[in-house]
């Protein structure tokens, strides 16, 4: 079967675990590099990127997870890991020396942090998900019922980006943080997924069924 390492320094990372073990794969969880061997793919949590990124440089993990992105190590970011696995960030936090917040990278996106506002902490909305087809029925493919906890949105794409899912300005509370345009929530680059939201909360399971056929070159 397939291991898939999910990033546990901190967030949401037994969600994840039990998702792919609902699928079953073996979930590994990851604290140190040695735990990186013979993974078939990694999953780098919901959380906060600015702590996640600061303890996989404590636990001598940043380079290692670098080097396994350029390698072309299947990976998914959900929330916090869409801004690990951005090359660029609109609106880095600094630390106390003014140093900006880094991240592992590979993804050529631009993310913006706590997009959707912090009064609104959280909202739901459903979204059309490119690439669902293995759950088609005969209504058409279901929605994905997506949940937003100060997620990020991207702001841009390069090439070969491809966009899996949008929140249109009038499925929010707040249409003017939209500005009026739809804002990309999900993208897909090479073995290279990232969402905004956390399939991982609702029981929404076809996000990382998708991952997954992107491991086994499925999809
Ligand atoms: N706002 C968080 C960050 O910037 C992400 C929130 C989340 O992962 N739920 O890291």
């Amino acid at each position: 079967g397939l291991r898939i390492g999910v990033l546990g320094l901190q967030g949401d990372f037994r969600e994840h675990l039990h998702a792919v073990e609902a699928l079953g794969a073996s979930g590994v969880r990851i604290r140190r590099p040695s735990e990186l061997a013979g993974l078939d793919g990694l999953i780098i949590p919901g959380g906060e990127s600015t702590t996640i990124d600061k303890l996989s440089r404590t636990f001598g993990l940043r380079e290692p997870l670098r080097e396994l992105i350029q390698a072309g190590l299947p990976v998914y970011g959900s929330c916090a890991g869409m801004i690990l696995l951005a090359d660029e960030i609109a609106d880095p936090a600094t630390d106390l020396s003014g140093a900006p917040q880094q991240t592992f990278g590979g993804l050529d996106i631009m993310v913006r942090r706590n997009a959707f506002g912090r009064q609104r902490e959280s909202f739901e909305t459903d979204l059309e998900f490119k690439g669902l087809e293995f759950s088609a029925t005969d209504d058409g493919i279901p929605p994905v019922h997506a949940v937003f906890i100060r997620g990020p949105w991207v702001e841009r794409v390069g090439d070969g980006v491809e966009v899996l899912a949008q929140v249109e300005p009038s499925k929010i509370g707040h249409p003017e943080q939209l500005a009026g345009k739809a804002r990309i929530v999900a993208v897909r680059s090479g073995k290279l997924l990232a969402t905004s939201f956390h399939p991982e909360v609702t029981g929404e399971k076809r996000v990382h069924e998708l991952f997954i056929r992107m491991i086994r070159g499925e999809a």
